[in-house]
């Protein structure tokens, strides 16, 4: 099989993923990124010449890493220095009020306790039992399944998953069904935030989405070095297995012989020869024809409104006056209206919710003087249409202005401490997809079956990525990279993934 070639476009997290599982089953694989280095959304920025997550922080579902590390024949530990995380994230309201949540579970109860009394958290651990639930149901019939339907789920679910289902009411909205969970309203919104980790509203999100706020109960980490680290051991480890990676190199499109892959043609000029492909950009740029006119039909599935895009800030700066963790939300008042704005008037919100990240916080000693953070407030994916100079600076001031009622005083505005990206900046670096940086949507019961799955409609070409099934996020992406070279391998009648394995030394074994 070693002579089956495979073009990856993209190293982003499923790319790096799916090319290292391809490259450890024994075919030779290249990577192509049009970007100058790997990791795709998992960026770093540099304000003050300091290295800034810019992209996801949040690392969970960290099982899901262990499972590729093992599949080539190492481990995660022996890879990466990973921390798990004591408060999972810290919410400031506008009223001055404030809750930690915790890993530990008791904590997290008497913090509720003290926030909104006894009974209310009673309702925080019920609601905690039925995300439990949740999870536990979906996470095989949908969430690992290769390509799951709604009929095939629902003859997977068993009683108990479907009795489970039924008490959510999966035709019910996030929003709506949180509020039969809480009577206090801003418990309501906290849980609510969870739609937006697929980049989704709380009230068209179906209540099912849940099951994300299990998943950081779960177990939040922090990856010594940064979130960059986890995407330059997936390259360290590809090339350890054999992995070619061209960077600065856009595959500008997917050459087709007789209906079938046969190469790629790169903005540098050269042209490579493939077998198959496995494409990690948004499918929403082979529909737009970008990688060729004949492939504007390659991905099944129904079109679905884009998903989430944010104004981002990174940041070196001091954060004197309020004690924050790593992780950190500050809310607004009046949560629908940030939706409102964001899908329904398509601009920037006038109370956004402002989260931030500082990454220097939550593993050790806080530091002392500046620090390194990245702010992040929700935007419409309309990024390849013009977004004003003041309707930015707008929405600067609106963050800078809730954040500073809970005594966090940042300036959000560019200098050389402070690197803003934009949904204009985001729809440059991921093609097609107005800024929008998970993929589709989730809005409606059924828009989580309609992402396509591995397989596009055209032989020899793979779908990996946030924009494809199971869906967005770190640990989902990397999923969605695993399913694609499975996918792969099984068409060409191979079903192991781990013919090859490196030694810790870095010497290849068979
Ligand atoms: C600001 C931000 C915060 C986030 N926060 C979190 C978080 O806390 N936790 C979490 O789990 N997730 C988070 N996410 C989501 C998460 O980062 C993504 O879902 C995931 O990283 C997407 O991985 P992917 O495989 O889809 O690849 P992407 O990251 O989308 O990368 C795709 C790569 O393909 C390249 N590419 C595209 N087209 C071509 C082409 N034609 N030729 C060559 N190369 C091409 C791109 O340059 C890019 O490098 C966040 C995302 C952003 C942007």
């Amino acid at each position: 099989m070693a002579e089956h070639k495979v073009v990856v476009a993209g190293a982003g997290m499923a790319g790096l993923v799916s090319a290292l599982q391809l490259a450890g089953a024994g075919l030779q694989v290249t990577v192509v990124e049009k970007a100058a280095g790997p990791g795709g959304k998992i960026r770093q920025l540099f304000p003050n010449g300091q290295p800034v997550d810019s992209g996801p922080t949040v690392f969970t579902m960290r099982w899901v890493f262990d499972q590729i590390m093992t599949s080539v024949g190492t481990q995660l530990d022996a890879e990466l220095k990973i921390h798990p995380l004591k408060v999972l994230a810290k919410h400031f309201w506008e009223d001055g009020s404030q809750l930690d949540l915790y890993a530990d579970h008791q904590q997290s109860m008497d913090a509720v306790a003290r926030f909104a009394g006894a009974a209310e958290a009673k309702r925080f651990e019920h609601f905690c039992q039925t995300a439990r639930q949740v999870y536990d149901a979906l996470e095989g019939p949908f969430i690992k399944s290769p390509s799951p339907t709604m009929a095939q789920m629902m003859g997977s679910l068993g009683p108990r998953g479907l009795a489970t289902l039924a008490s959510v009411g999966p035709m019910r909205s996030l929003w709506s069904s949180l509020g039969k969970h809480f009577t206090d309203q801003r418990l309501r919104q906290l849980f609510a935030r969870y739609a937006t980790y697929c980049g989704s509203s709380p009230w068209e999100a179906p209540a099912t989405l849940m099951l994300i706020a299990q998943v950081e109960m779960d177990g939040v980490w922090a990856v010594e070095g940064g979130m960059h680290a986890l995407a330059d051991c997936l390259m360290r480890l590809g090339q350890k297995h054999g992995v070619t990676y061209l960077f600065n190199n856009e595959c500008e499109r997917i050459e087709l012989n007789r209906g079938k892959v046969s190469g790629v043609r790169l903005s540098q000029g050269d042209s490579l020869r493939a077998d198959s492909v496995v494409f990690n950009g948004d499918i929403a740029a082979l529909r737009k024809g970008l990688l060729g006119p004949a492939l504007n039909q390659s991905v099944a599935g129904k079109v679905q409104p884009r998903s989430l895009s944010a104004v981002t800030w990174s940041m070196h700066a001091d954060t004197a006056g309020i004690p924050l963790d790593r992780h950190n939300v500050f809310f607004a008042n009046h949560y629908a209206n940030e939706f409102e704005d964001i899908f329904t008037h398509r601009r920037l919100p006038q109370q956004p919710t402002v989260y931030v990240c500082a990454q220097d916080r939550g593993t050790g000693t806080a530091p002392e003087g500046a620090e390194r953070l990245l702010c992040l407030v929700n935007a419409p994916a309309r990024g390849d249409k013009r977004m004003s100079e003041d309707e930015l600076q707008a929405c600067a001031v609106s963050s800078q202005a809730l954040m500073a009622a809970s005594g966090l005083h940042l300036k959000l505005e560019s200098s050389p401490s402070c690197i803003r990206t934009t949904p204009q900046d985001f729809h440059q670096l991921f093609p097609a997809t107005g800024g929008a940086l998970y993929g589709q949507a989730t809005h409606g019961w059924m828009a989580a079956f309609a992402r396509s799955n591995a397989r596009s409609q055209v032989p020899g070409l793979y779908l990996a990525g946030g924009s494809v099934h199971p869906g967005p996020g770190v640990p989902m992406a990397a999923m969605s990279g695993q399913l694609a070279a499975a996918a792969l391998m099984a068409d060409l009648g191979l079903t192991s993934l781990s013919r090859k394995t490196v030694t810790s030394g870095g010497t290849l074994t068979h």
